[in-house]
């Protein structure tokens, strides 16, 4: 059987992989999700002894059917990970009581590009095979916008428009967006919050007449081809610690805003994935803690923190995990979604074993990174330091923990050196960025003046 994808609202015709891919958010305002979770436990035993992009070929493949023809597709595959700065990809390394998989050895230093060097290409294959074009419009809160500039820049047939909290991303982050000189890039900064800029994006896509005449498309972790990009580093990691360990199951700690990173190891767990459960970890914007702990989902304001890529209170993947959660069906989901709309609240009865969760506030962020430091000589960025300091309290005996690093400490530096009183973490590309020259336009996060910016650059 092919696979399918469907609309967590159900309103979308089951559509084909690229198709889900290149619609981005389904167009009934839903997430787009497979129609069926294959199960590969009959895999595990030879799929262990894959590298990296066979790996990544196995897991992804169940997903794609006869969409990409197996030799293009492997190439696709080995283009995207071909930029990463070890022939591993993502290297699993003990450190203290934890095991790290570092998910930041790609071109921008975070986790976002595992996925968006993979969506990069697929875009590109997509677009030569069919001839057209797609205008990326993308909502950042840091990392996302310059892994996808990163994983389009310079490619054809398409341009890139990304807007950021103006103010409230990292001076490097910035730099990583706004140093890129090709021309069918476009840095947005905007008067506002990462949540304005993601609710404006929601809105333009919404804007179905304007989405079709701009070939709009997303890259944000809502495009469904990001999550399963994701869903192969956690086979890889739990593979590698259940070899290491001789244990049968780990458990898995994800440094979380979005819920894209944790909905694929969901995905990946539902699969057959040797996890026993997933260790959630937010920062002090704890909407998703505050849920898994409590039932209620309830949106507060944002508040800044040293880990600006968690700074979300609306996590646009969560519909997806909802959907499953409300036992697959549909109408609940319209329901729930237009109860949170309505209310900025939604209760939902009763827990979830394969969850735990916890927040690590400013304070268990810098001891975090202090104690590793000292201890194991390791650097944490604040964002993988959130994650150690929740699944240290949630160990349990027999179960290794993987801790997901998402980027790079040299991205961070600030933090770093609050927690080491220097600045200890460095990297060769971001003291390159440095020097070099910047372009950015600061627009309003309304619907009229993104649209408007888009029509004017496209000359639409
Ligand atoms: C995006 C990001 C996260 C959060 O990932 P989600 O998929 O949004 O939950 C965590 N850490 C870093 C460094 C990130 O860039």
């Amino acid at each position: 059987m092919e696979p399918r994808y469907i609309s967590t609202r159900g309103g979308v015709e089951p559509v084909d992989f690229l198709s889900a891919v290149m619609m981005g958010l389904a167009d009934d305002g839903g997430l787009l999700l497979p129609s069926e979770m294959p199960d590969v436990t009959q895999e595990l035993s030879s799929w262990r002894k894959l590298d990296y992009p066979s790996l990544a070929y196995e897991v992804m493949s169940r997903f794609i059917g006869s969409a990409i023809p197996e030799a293009d597709f492997r190439g696709l595959i080995a283009r995207s990970y071909a930029t990463f700065d070890v022939a591993e990809v993502v290297p699993v390394k003990q450190v203290g009581g934890v095991f790290i998989a570092e998910l930041f050895h790609g071109p921008t230093l975070a986790f976002k590009d595992v996925a968006l060097q993979f969506l990069g290409n697929l875009f590109e294959y997509q677009l030569a095979r069919t001839g057209g074009r797609l205008n990326i419009l993308g909502a950042t809160s840091g990392d996302t916008g310059s892994a996808a500039i990163h994983g389009v820049r310079g490619k054809a047939g398409i341009d890139i428009f990304i807007m950021f909290p103006e103010g409230r991303v990292s001076p490097l982050q910035e730099r990583q967006m706004t140093t890129v000189p090709d021309p069918n890039v476009h840095c947005i900064a905007i008067k506002g919050t990462f949540d304005d800029g993601q609710r404006t994006m929601k809105s333009v896509f919404n804007d179905i007449a304007f989405k079709h005449k701009f070939s709009l498309g997303a890259v944000n972790s809502v495009n469904w081809a990001r999550v399963l990009a994701q869903v192969v580093y956690y086979f890889w990691a739990s593979f590698r610690v259940t070899e290491t360990t001789g244990a049968s199951l780990v458990q898995v700690t994800v440094p979380t805003g979005n819920f894209g990173d944790i909905f694929a190891g969901y995905v990946a767990k539902k699969m057959g994935a040797p996890i026993s459960r997933l260790v959630l970890a937010t920062n002090e914007n704890d909407i998703l803690s505050r849920f898994f702990n409590t039932g209620v989902y309830s949106q507060g304001a944002v508040s800044p923190t040293l880990s600006p890529s968690m700074d979300i209170q609306v996590a646009s993947n969560f519909e997806r995990y909802l959907y499953y959660r409300l036992g697959k069906n549909p109408e609940k989901v319209r329901e729930a979604m237009a109860t949170f709309a309505k209310e900025k609240s939604l209760t939902v009865p009763g827990s979830d074993p394969d969850f735990a969760a916890g927040r690590g506030d400013t304070e268990s962020t810098l001891a975090t990174i202090a104690k590793y430091y000292r201890e194991a000589g390791y650097i944490l960025d604040p964002h993988t330091a959130v994650g150690v300091s929740v699944a240290e309290k949630n160990l349990r005996e027999g179960e290794p923990m993987v801790c997901l690093a998402t980027a790079h400490p040299a991205k961070f530096s600030a933090a770093i050196t609050r927690a080491l009183g220097a600045d200890l973490a460095h990297h060769p590309t971001l003291e390159a960025l440095k020097t070099l020259p910047t372009r950015k336009v600061l627009l309003e996060p309304t619907v009229e003046t993104i649209e408007n910016y888009m029509a004017e650059v496209l000359h639409l």
